[in-house]
């Protein structure tokens, strides 16, 4: 037993050992285990902790996103304010400012033998001084404009001598009392460009007053010679000339060489920043030369500007303007301001016009209907319906659209206005006589028989001239297209005869300018091309009648130019009628722009006034803002859809905010599709192409 016991006890003993063994091993495991345990929470919280850093940051990106976004649109807010502010402060500024020299002009022209030497004098200088006020707040905005990218060139014939004799006509004012001589030396083959003349006349005159503001004794002189076809231009002063160290920054921005207050000449340091700025926009480059108390020159190269052409008409004055019976022109002046109302009917009424006068664009539209006058004048800032409507409104009207309007503004905006089809855009302040000059210019342009001939072929142009010109029309011709719509801008002709194959400019490219630029006057395409399908397309896009050149083909077209000239005058009526009605200015402007000469648009403000419009006028289709004032743009649908005569007019709806909800209501109340703002100029056409198919 004790034997067995003993056994008992070993093995209990071994088997103890194994026990703590085996706990030994798996106490080690668990710490192991324990550990391992550990380590992975540790990785957890670093991920968790990672996650949260990860979402922190996100966080503050977004936020820093906002803050951009923010940031952004409170600088563009601020920018659009400062252009805003710059462009109605000037406004307020220059308005009163041109009045002051206006009258200054009319009483030195009506009362000046009466008044004495010294009342003579004294209003020169008011004079000098609102046209030195005036520069200073021009160069302000010029250069907000440039800087803002908003300056448009309006490429004309000009003629480079009577822009240096103007302008050395003007500093000679500063010159006075000075011992300076100013020499103008324009070569002939020179003088005849094609280019802005507002802005070449701008870097001359703004060379040229530098000088005379810089020069005691000596000479100013202006010279201009022709390199092939560029143009050298030259400003060269014996003044006091700029030092080396100086030399390099002169055309920075505020930059005067004596920027003290001590100084002797005043000036903002903006003028040569302008000139260059200018000159580039031109294309050409601008140097400088000096020596201190020598003097100083300014050179100018602008390639390809010469032109071979004559420039016409735009500058020179109307030689034969012989006073005309009272009651023969009327001219409507259309202004807010009283002030330049008296002023301009007082300069018009001395040339012989009987003048109309009206404060705002919706009287003035209602006088033009009952007294049609002969030409407008027209300002662009006007109380209830803005110049730029009126000129709309008018050049979409068949029956007043041929009235010659004349823009007088402050602001310069020509490239719009051309485009628009004003007949002339005038900048105030403008020079005694060139109003009424650009008036009598207008009233008399011959329109209804003249004929514009373009080819580049010299025998075909003379020989259609001829023809035309034995028959009784009244001829003029271009050599190429560049020249025709040069041409066609200042004087619109009842008829063009037109080729197609021409260098540069070719007649396709004629043909649709002439109509997005508004004219609806015929065009007759005479040709030798043959024409392809895409060819007969564009012809019929642009209204154009095509004919074949070949033997007796002359007489097709003069029996062609007598139906057109004689017969049925213009396109007007076969263009289609669209309403726009939308109450943002902006809006109606660029979609104006968009469809000008290839339909007709009627505008109307508001829901209420696009109904009204839509029954009066019975418009092809109407594109129909969704947020009107007075009523909405679901509302007048609704209402144009209840009148059986109208109720089938397409009507787009065009909006900036696009939900499913707005869709299927406007779909509800009858719009036939749904455009989303901004809109594409290529996309609006198709669209109308769409629905106007058969109408
Ligand atoms: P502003 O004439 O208004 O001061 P500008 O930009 O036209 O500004 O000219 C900048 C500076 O260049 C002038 O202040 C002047 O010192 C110098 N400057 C310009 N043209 C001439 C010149 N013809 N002769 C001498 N100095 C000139």
């Amino acid at each position: 037993m004790s034997e067995e016991m003993t056994v008992d006890v070993e093995a209990l003993q071994k088997r103890n050992a194994e026990l703590e063994k085996q706990l030994a091993r798996q106490k080690k495991l668990a710490t192991r285990a324990l550990a391992n345990y550990q380590q992975r929470a540790l990785q957890m919280e670093i991920i968790r902790q990672q996650n949260e850093d990860l979402d922190r940051l996100a966080a503050d990106l977004a936020k820093a996103k906002r803050v951009a976004e923010d940031h952004a649109k409170e600088q563009e807010a601020s920018h659009r304010l400062k252009s805003q502010f710059l462009a109605n402060f000037s406004h307020e500024i220059r308005t009163p400012l041109n009045g002051i020299v206006g009258y200054v002009d009319l009483l030195t022209r009506e009362e000046g033998s009466r008044l004495t030497a010294h009342g003579r004098r004294d209003l020169r200088t008011v004079r000098r001084n609102a046209k030195t006020l005036l520069a200073l707040i021009n160069d302000i905005l010029d250069l907000s404009k440039i800087e803002a990218g908003q300056v448009d060139i309006v490429e004309e014939h000009v003629d480079l001598r009577t822009i240096a004799d103007d302008c050395a006509a003007t500093v000679s004012e500063i010159l006075q009392g000075k011992d300076v001589a100013v020499e103008v030396d324009v070569a002939d083959a020179a003088s005849s460009l094609v280019t802005d003349g507002l802005k070449m006349r701008q870097i001359i005159l703004n060379l040229m007053s530098n000088a005379a503001k810089f020069t005691e004794v000596g000479e100013i002189n202006v010279q201009a010679r022709a390199h092939g076809a560029d143009l050298e231009l030259v400003v060269e002063d014996t003044g006091v000339g700029i030092s080396p160290e100086d030399l390099p920054n002169i055309f920075e921005k505020f930059r005067q060489v004596d920027g003290s207050r001590t100084r002797t000449k005043g000036g903002t340091g903006l003028g040569l920043a302008i000139v260059k700025e200018l000159a580039h926009l031109l294309g050409g480059t601008l140097d400088v030369e000096s020596t201190l108390g020598r003097g100083t020159t300014f050179k100018l190269r602008f390639p390809k500007m010469v032109s071979d052409a004559v420039a016409k008409k735009s500058s020179s004055p109307v030689d034969d303007w012989a006073m005309p019976a009272p009651g023969t022109y009327t001219v409507l002046v259309v202004d807010d301001d009283p002030m330049i109302q008296q002023l301009a009917k007082r300069e018009l009424e001395t040339s012989g016009f009987g003048v109309l006068l009206a404060g705002d664009g919706v009287e003035a539209l209602k006088t033009m209907r009952e007294r049609r006058p002969n030409a407008v004048l027209l300002d662009l800032r006007l109380p209830r319906l803005d110049g730029w409507s009126f000129l709309n409104r008018v050049k979409s009207d068949a029956e007043l659209r041929t009235t010659p309007i004349v823009i007088l503004s402050v602001e310069e905006e020509r490239a719009k206005g051309y485009a628009l089809g004003a007949y002339e855009y005038l900048v105030k302040p403008v020079e005694p006589n060139v109003l009424s000059d650009v008036v009598k210019r207008a009233v008399s342009q011959g329109g209804g028989n003249n004929v514009l001939v373009v080819d580049d072929d010299a025998d075909t142009r003379e020989l259609v001239k001829r023809r035309l010109e034995s028959e009784g029309f009244n001829v003029q011709t271009a050599s190429n297209g560049r020249d025709a719509l040069l041409h066609i801008r200042h004087d619109p002709p009842a008829l063009m005869v037109l080729d197609l194959v021409m260098p540069e400019v070719d007649g396709f490219e004629v043909l649709e300018r002439v109509r997005l630029a508004g004219q609806t006057f015929p065009i007759v395409v005479f040709t030798g091309k043959d024409l392809d399908d895409n060819d007969q397309a564009r012809l019929r896009e642009g209204f154009a009648r095509s004919l074949r050149k070949n033997g007796g083909s002359l007489e097709s077209v003069l029996g062609e130019v007598c139906a057109q000239v004689h017969g049925h005058r213009g396109t007007a009526k076969k263009l289609q009628r669209i309403l726009y009605v939308e109450d943002v200015p902006q809006n109606r402007d660029i979609v104006r722009r968009y469809l000008n000469g290839l339909f007709e648009v009627l505008e109307a403000e508001d829901g209420e006034e696009g109904v009204e419009v839509a029954k009066r006028e019975k418009p092809d289709l109407i594109l129909m803002d969704l947020s009107l004032p007075r009523l909405d743009g679901w509302g007048a649908t609704t209402k144009i859809k209840a009148d059986p005569e109208i109720a089938k007019t397409p009507v787009i709806a065009l909006t900036a905010h696009s939900s499913p909800e707005d869709r299927t209501r406007a779909k509800e109340v009858g719009c036939t599709a749904f455009l989303t703002k901004p809109i594409e100029r290529e996309l609006l056409l198709k669209t109308l192409g769409e629905y106007l198919r058969g109408s």
